[in-house]
């Protein structure tokens, strides 16, 4: 039963998410939520097979190919996690906040590629290179596109649960050296940034821990502007009840 993990895992009279079930159509369609939990991270799911597979992608995607991203392969969670945004209660499994922080579709790539170009392959292709640890895809997304591998590493670490892989981008016309994830926080469901789908709890824990760099002085700014927001959004509801 592939939803077995994820339903053992949550209580769902305490949790928002859905509950979900196996569906018996896939579409091709993939979700990043950016998941700030004990540790921030990027899960990454990929809807095939009637749910999406999922990974936890520490420092996140990246569109440069030099960075080779470890993705942890957690369980398969529910096609309708999809467009799930907002906050996981205290004391609950991954409690804190979820952003969707992009949205598209993929298609398989043939494992082969041609004078160094890769071309649309099969679900059952797919379905192959999953099983094998190295699948080869193509994204079309908001904020991610091009043609990318995601690859299970074989040498078991010390400390290692087997679920390591690496998420690579290949190099094509969507390839931007040096890409820098943190320029990019913003829900594309509502254009909300983390902070502001947290509120005040998450902005304060955002704050301490980020040092007061030169790229911080800018994101103080952006984060300034974003409590400013917030709390007009706050007094003017605080206002209303009032009436
Ligand atoms: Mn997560």
């Amino acid at each position: 039963m592939p939803l077995e993990e994820y339903k053992r895992k949550r209580r769902f009279d305490e949790t928002p998410e859905p509950a979900g079930k196996v569906e018996l159509k896939s579409g091709h369609r993939f979700v990043v939520q950016k998941h700030e939990a004990t540790r921030l991270h990027y899960d990454f799911r990929l809807e095939t097979e009637g749910v999406l597979k999922s990974w936890a992608v520490p420092k996140g995607p990246s569109l440069d190919p030099a960075d080779k991203r470890l993705a942890m392969q957690v369980e398969d969670h529910p096609v309708s996690y999809f467009d799930f945004e907002g906050i996981i209660p205290e004391n609950n499994y991954g409690a804190g906040t979820v952003m969707v922080w992009d949205i598209g579709t993929w298609e398989p790539l043939s494992p082969i590629a041609v004078q160094g170009k890769y071309h649309p392959g099969t679900d059952a292709e797919a379905s192959a290179m999953l099983a094998k640890g190295d699948l080869k895809f193509r994204l079309h997304g908001k904020k991610l596109n091009g043609d990318f591998a995601l690859v299970k590493l074989k040498g078991r670490r010390p400390g290692s649960k087997g679920n390591e892989w690496l998420l690579i981008k290949k190099n094509d016309e969507y390839a931007v050296k040096g890409y820098d994830i943190d320029e990019y926080d913003w829900s594309v469901l509502t254009r909300r940034s983390l902070a502001e789908i947290a509120g005040d709890a998450g902005t304060k824990e955002w704050k301490s821990s980020r040092p007061a760099s030169g790229r911080g002085k800018l994101k103080a700014a952006w984060l300034a502007d974003a409590v400013a927001k917030l709390d007009k959004k706050k007094a003017l509801t605080a206002g209303k009840k009032k009436h």
